[in-house]
């Protein structure tokens, strides 16, 4: 008698739930495993350092599921389970309860990890990091405890997080390397939206700030000091400096990995019965034409539906244009396309920068990269558009508000 396929999803995050959701859809009736570390059944991360994080949202709207629907399903659930091992002749993993679990697909969704600070004090009670449920818990709680916070990094985190602090009373300091929060993504241009924001909201902004020291007192950590010799006191330090990739499964398994799993378009790595998806899959994305890692929800929310359709051998390409989102006290802002720094030569404002009502474009030679809409909504679907189309657009006309964006494309 033949033995029913067995599909194998490490990580049960957004991106495994959704694969295993998505492999059900597909018509797939073999054995779906969805091993994860953690105890928590899979969660959405952006309520960690927003709504659940300020205290608006409950804890069980996180949930991609609840745990009946993955019994309704078929979908055996292993939590508290790490995978130690994959063994590739063989196609079985090893897991940290000592079992091997043999595979025909394999799927890789084992995210990032928060980059660590490298500085003496760093492993004092009270410096945390933010990555799981249980991090935005202790964060949430030392808002009631703290009177005033440190923030190291002036990232995605280091901004999400100053904004609940503030809306919890916290006194905030966000210690930023850089010349400006998000100078990076954003340009000279943008960036100082972010920054003015801030400063309104009374946080304390430093910029090209190191710090060398996380100081303690009986301990735990009462402050930092800068390399200029500045002491900040605080009762707790909150550090959101970077995730890196968590690839030591690929790479001890022998499979590609340079600044994540490496996957082509159809997120299948070096080993076509391996895929990977989410913040660890540097994917071939074919409207750029290169690879790309996106450590952001909407990859972690899409990308398995293209990985579930490959491994059911089924022909699909990952290419939605990477969008992103966040909010910040009275600001809501979206995402969509990729402009690095050096690829774009013009960003453009529709709108009103001062009011913070507006949409940025980055363009090079005419042509949309990305862009970002902050306050203004119903418009990602167009602007997505314009980047996928490639088409040069008409600078007069995409600035002017009485224009539909949709008519901004050059005769
Ligand atoms: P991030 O957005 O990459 O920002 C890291 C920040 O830390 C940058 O400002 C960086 O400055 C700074 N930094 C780097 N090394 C440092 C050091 N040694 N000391 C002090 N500052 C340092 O990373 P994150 O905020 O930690 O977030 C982690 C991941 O989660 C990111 O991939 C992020 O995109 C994602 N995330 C996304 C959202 C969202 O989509 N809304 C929300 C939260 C988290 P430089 O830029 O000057 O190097």
């Amino acid at each position: 008698m033949p033995t029913q396929p067995a599909f194998v999803i490490v990580g049960a995050s957004l991106a495994g739930a959704k694969a295993a959701e998505a492999l059900r859809e597909y018509g797939f009736d073999g054995r779906i495993q969805l091993i994860g570390e953690e105890d928590e059944p899979p969660y959405e991360r952006p309520p960690l350092s927003k709504g659940y994080l300020q205290g608006n949202e409950a804890r069980e709207t996180i949930f991609v599921h609840d745990l009946q629907w993955y019994a309704d399903h078929g979908i055996d659930l292993l939590l508290g389970t790490e995978v130690t091992g994959i063994d590739r002749q063989r196609r079985e993993v090893t897991t940290s309860r000592g079992d091997r679990i043999g595979y025909d697909k394999l799927l890789l969704a084992t995210g990032a990890s928060p980059r660590h600070l490298p500085v003496p004090g760093a492993d004092l009670e009270g410096v945390l990091y933010l990555r799981r449920v249980g991090d935005c818990e202790r964060i949430r709680r030392t808002f009631q405890t703290s009177s005033r916070i440190v923030l190291v990094g002036g990232g995605w985190i280091g901004l999400e997080v100053a904004a609940a602090a503030r809306a919890a009373g916290v006194e905030v300091t966000v210690l930023e390397p850089g010349e400006m929060p998000l100078l990076r993504l954003l340009g000279p241009q943008i960036a100082p939206v972010f920054a003015d924001l801030h400063r309104e909201h009374d946080v304390d902004l430093r910029l090209g700030a190191h710090i060398t020291e996380i100081l303690g007192e009986d301990g735990r950590a009462g402050g930092v000091r800068l390399a200029d010799g500045t002491r900040i006191d605080a009762d707790s330090v909150i550090v959101g400096i970077g995730a890196v990739p968590n690839t030591r499964l690929a790479a001890g398994a022998g499979l590609r990995v340079d600044n994540g799993v490496v996957v082509g378009a159809s997120l299948s790595t070096s080993d076509p019965d391996i895929h990977a998806v989410g913040d660890v899959a540097n994917a071939f994305h074919p409207m750029l034409g290169k690879h790309i890692r996106v450590e952001h929800w909407a990859n972690a929310l899409n990308q398995p539906d293209t990985a579930a359709q490959s491994m059911l051998g089924k022909s699909a390409l990952y290419d939605r244009v990477p969008y992103f989102f966040t909010d910040q006290y009275d600001l809501g802002m979206e995402y969509a396309g990729h402009a690095e720094p050096g690829q774009y030569d013009d960003v453009v404002v529709r709108g009103d920068l001062g009011t913070r009502e507006f949409i940025a474009f980055w363009l090079a030679d005419g042509r949309v990269l990305a862009g970002m809409n902050v306050n203004v909504w119903d418009v990602t679907e167009q602007i997505q558009q314009l980047v996928r189309s490639g088409n040069r657009v008409d600078l007069r006309r995409l600035t002017d508000l009485d224009v539909p964006l949709d008519q901004t494309v050059s005769a």
